[in-house]
């Protein structure tokens, strides 16, 4: 049997020691009370954007989904497994989160491997073109709209389409809309640059990512 990777064993001794045992008491609460997170982030399964650390949060602060691309499919009862949904609905009818924020990235692969779609069909498996496919309309819109750009350019453009794309996605969830309406639940969109750690708001009245 392969043992358990020994990076891994050193680093969870390091976690233990360093960062539960002196917020054992946290900890423990969490364990008595359970959690009540108030913030739900959405965000890419890419191992360089980690909320907890972007938001230097502590465990029980952030109910967390990652998924390629940080994506949120519409709302359908078709099929069987729905990950994504199931995560959504635990969050705002258990959990209640009071925010609910799609966090997009610089240099998503997921993403980049929409708008190359024709080129990687060959290559990727079988799930990932399908997966990406609900970036089709935004990738039309962005091809249309930056016919000249670069490549990179076109890429940070649907990076960030895509970030709309799943908030106008969240909105077809009934119970969803419905409490965004009675203002229980306020969504946002964020965009992270890996490069400069720069993190932007979507300002959804102009479609515009400010930075914070
Ligand atoms: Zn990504």
């Amino acid at each position: 049997m392969t043992p358990f990777p020994e990076r891994l064993t050193d680093r969870y001794r390091r976690f233990k020691h360093r960062h539960f045992e002196p917020n054992i008491a946290r900890y423990e609460e969490l364990a008595t009370y359970g959690q009540a997170p108030d913030v739900m982030i959405v965000s890419c399964c890419d191992s360089r954007v980690d909320p907890e650390t972007i938001f230097s949060a502590m465990p029980g602060e952030l109910f967390v989904m990652r998924n390629v691309a940080n994506l949120i499919p519409p709302f359908e009862t078709g099929g069987t497994y729905h990950g994504v949904s199931a995560a959504i609905e635990f969050a705002v009818l258990n959990l209640r989160v009071k925010h609910l924020v799609i966090m997009g990235h610089s240099g998503c692969g997921g993403v980049k491997a929409a708008l190359d779609r024709e080129a990687v069909r060959e290559t990727q498996g079988q799930f990932i073109t399908k997966w990406m496919s609900m970036l089709e309309s935004a990738r039309l819109a962005v091809l249309a709209g930056h016919q000249g750009a670069s490549h990179k350019d076109m890429e940070t453009a649907l990076e960030k389409e895509g970030i709309k794309t799943s908030l106008q996605n969240l909105r077809t969830f009934p119970f969803l809309a419905e409490l965004e309406g009675k203002g229980r639940i306020a969504l946002h969109g964020a965009y992270f640059d890996i490069a400069t750690g720069q993190l932007s708001a979507l300002n959804e009245s102009t479609g515009d990512f400010c930075a914070l």
